[in-house]
């Protein structure tokens, strides 16, 4: 038992601690937003596995398999436990939190708290699945991660996020001051956009899904999809035509050869989603890319269409993963959640509003403060509903 009030601590911009209360409300949300929708649990996927489960939009993903669908899951991440008088990381308590409430509701969940990299996890989930939850009809790789350590070659590698080609200079914003400044970023090397591949790109996905398909563990039309993004062109130096974008270009082609393993094997389908920016541990990391989410909330607030994972998780089950699929594919094959940020209007408004962004417009022309009350809301601070007066346990588990 550790009772404590917890305020929140922060290095720099990231916060170092959590807070359980909020993340259980956090989760809360989450899961009125599905059930206060219209379901079809007699229609969705039924075993459904998600790896980068804790947080963003694996979490998402996951609340939106198990009460829209009501699907068994199995979540896989890699979070901090708490120890001592040290919270936990704040996807430890939100998978503490949705055990909590999945069992309430009747609902069947396993959780493993590991690498998914490595051959262990991989085979605690053989074990679980064909236990307790197989045939499984659906796979979410929703994995954010910094680093990689190769199962066969013991090899580390690192990410990280970089123009390629030449140096890209552009304004951003200084996280901690809340500052319009202007970087620089020096190009990847070869052996950095080669790391960036190896943890980012499609190479895990493949490991995964050939195992399940290796055990017999995948029902007849299995579906299986992985996270992309693209933006818009401001961004692409940064994001789609830098390393990661590099390692999103390999992930497609990934869904591309899974797609035919599926399609020949279990008469299943990989595809990739394409989906919005939101505000994640992962996206915040980026550089650039939080003004441009700062920008981008302001507009598709002013506009009404603003969602976040949770919305977007409710389309891609509704539209894709439900009853067949309504929804359309891109020219390329691909789920498109991103539409609405990428609609013309809402990008002709956010590069307007950019061209013209430094520190004194900021707050009319951007929405920073938005962009940071959800950073703090990832870790359960700031959330309404929350007594942070109030001394919480922070020793909890599943
Ligand atoms: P996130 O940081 O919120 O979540 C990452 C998840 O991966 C967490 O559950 C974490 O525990 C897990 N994880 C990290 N390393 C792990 C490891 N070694 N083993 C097991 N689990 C591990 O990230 P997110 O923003 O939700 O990103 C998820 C996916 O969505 C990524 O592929 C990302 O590129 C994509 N995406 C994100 C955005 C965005 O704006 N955030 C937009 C489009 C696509």
């Amino acid at each position: 038992m550790s009772l404590e009030v917890v305020k929140q601590r922060s290095r720099g911009f990231i916060c170092v601690n959590a807070h359980p209360a909020g993340c259980r409300e956090n989760v809360r949300q989450q899961i009125r937003t599905i059930t206060s929708g219209s379901r079809r649990a007699d229609a969705g996927p039924k075993n459904v596995i998600v790896v980068g489960s804790s947080t963003g939009y694996g979490l998402a993903s996951r609340i939106a398999a198990a009460w829209g669908s009501g699907a068994r899951t199995l979540g896989i991440f890699f979070e901090r436990s708490p120890e001592g008088r040290k919270t936990a990381t704040a996807g430890y308590y939100n998978n503490v939190a949705l055990h909590e409430f999945a069992k309430a509701d009747g609902l069947f969940a396993a959780s493993i708290n590991g690498d998914a990299f490595t051959d262990d996890v991989k085979r605690s989930a053989v074990q679980i699945v064909r236990q307790q939850m197989s045939p499984v009809d659906l796979v979410i790789y929703s994995l954010a991660a910094p680093k990689r350590t190769d199962p066969a070659s013991g090899e580390v590698h690192n990410s990280v996020l970089k123009p390629i080609g030449e140096a890209y200079s552009s304004k951003s914003i200084d996280l901690s001051t809340g500052k319009v400044i202007h970087v620089t970023i020096p190009p990847a090397d070869e052996k950095e956009i080669a790391d960036t591949v190896a943890v980012m790109g499609g190479d895990d996905w493949r490991l995964w899904m050939e195992l399940l398909l290796k055990e017999g563990l995948l029902a007849e039309g299995a579906q299986t999809i992985a996270y992309s993004y693209i933006g818009p062109e401001l961004t692409w130096p940064i994001y789609r035509a830098g390393t990661v974008g590099r390692a999103k270009e390999d992930l497609e082609r990934t869904a591309r050869e899974l797609n035919s393993l599926l399609k020949s094997n279990v008469g299943g389908e990989a595809l990739i989603s394409i989906n919005k920016a939101v505000v994640t541990q992962a996206s915040a990391a980026i550089p650039v890319v939080p003004l441009y989410m700062s920008t981008l909330l302001r507009v598709m607030g002013m506009k009404g269409v603003d969602e976040e994972p949770i919305d977007q998780m409710r389309r891609l089950f509704a539209d894709y993963l439900t009853d067949g699929r309504k929804g359309a594919l891109d020219s390329e094959g691909r789920i498109r959640l991103d539409d609405r940020e990428m609609r013309p209007e809402i990008q002709s408004d956010v590069a307007a509003r950019w061209a013209q962004l430094e520190t004194e417009n900021l707050a009319t022309l951007a929405d920073f403060e938005g962009y940071t009350r959800r950073f703090r809301n990832l870790f359960g601070f700031d959330v309404p509903g929350v007594n942070y007066e109030e001394p919480v346990e922070i020793d909890v588990g599943w």
